[in-house]
């Protein structure tokens, strides 16, 4: 009987559009898990990026304070020599010599100091990273257990949905299983459904009057003309199943309860 497959396959799908409403939220936090990781990764590299970054910037500063002690004492000697020196030219020349020292010293003082100035903002950035990342690690450790746990729910509840549908797959049609289930492959979505006010309830589209009374009669699969989807009539369904049979008076009874 088509009506009792129908309503066997509607139970099978109910079934499973929570299954994928389900798998759409496991995907959601999965990657919302995911960018919580990422966030904190990136936060930790920054971290470790400032720090290498702080070492070399003060073996950099070493180094110029090296340069200037040795450029200190070079200039410390000439001046030396140049006090026992006699001749002018070569006077002359020492006082050039000692002023060029002199000038190559203040640039590198200069840049050295540019380098103190570096070195405190970039540690005060290191802090306020440091701080950031240990605030996120705080922060997302929570979060994240939560998020796992709501997967795990969300898993359980998966196996339970699979175990009924599995139940009620033994009773299902085969013929009918099976071309609902190639439809709900490629929809992810209802793929049997009622026509409702002449509409498919599926993709809105007006049916034909002839389309209307096939799946009213209810004695073969009907298929939608635009969307594909298996089409049934509410009220064959919902009615008890004793009244098999007995449309017209169905009908008249729906009418004059209205
Ligand atoms: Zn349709």
């Amino acid at each position: 009987m088509l009506r009792d497959a129908l309503k066997m396959i509607l139970e099978i799908q109910e079934l499973d559009i929570q299954m994928i409403h389900l798998m759409r939220i496991k995907r959601e936090r999965t990657q919302e898990l995911e960018r919580i990781r990422l966030l904190r990764d990136d936060l930790h590299h920054q971290v470790i990026l400032k720090e290498s970054e702080i070492i070399e910037l003060k073996k950099q500063m070493r180094l110029s304070e090296g340069d200037l002690t040795e450029l200190q004492s070079k200039a410390q000697k000439l001046e030396q020599h140049q006090s026992s020196v006699k001749k002018v030219e070569e006077f002359n020349a020492l006082t050039h010599e000692i002023s060029g020292i002199e000038r190559e010293k203040a640039a590198k003082e200069q840049r050295l100091s540019d380098q103190y100035d570096k070195l405190a903002v970039e540690e005060d950035l290191l802090k306020n990273l440091k701080v950031a990342y240990e605030s996120t690690k705080g922060n997302t450790s929570q979060l994240e257990k939560e998020i796992k746990e709501s997967i795990e729910a969300i898993n359980t509840e998966g196996e339970s949905l699979f175990v009924r549908r599995e139940e009620l797959l033994s009773d299902a049609d085969p013929e009918l299983l099976a071309v609902y289930e190639k439809l709900l492959k490629n929809k992810r979505d209802r793929v049997v459904v009622p026509i409702e006010n002449r509409c498919c309830s599926g993709c809105h589209i007006l049916v034909t009057a002839q389309h209307e009374n096939l799946v009213r009669k209810g004695e073969k699969i009907v298929f939608c003309e635009h969307c594909s989807r298996i089409h049934y009539w509410l009220d064959n369904l919902s009615a008890p199943s004793e009244e098999e049979g007995t449309p017209k008076k169905r009908k008249k009874a729906a009418a004059s309860a209205r």
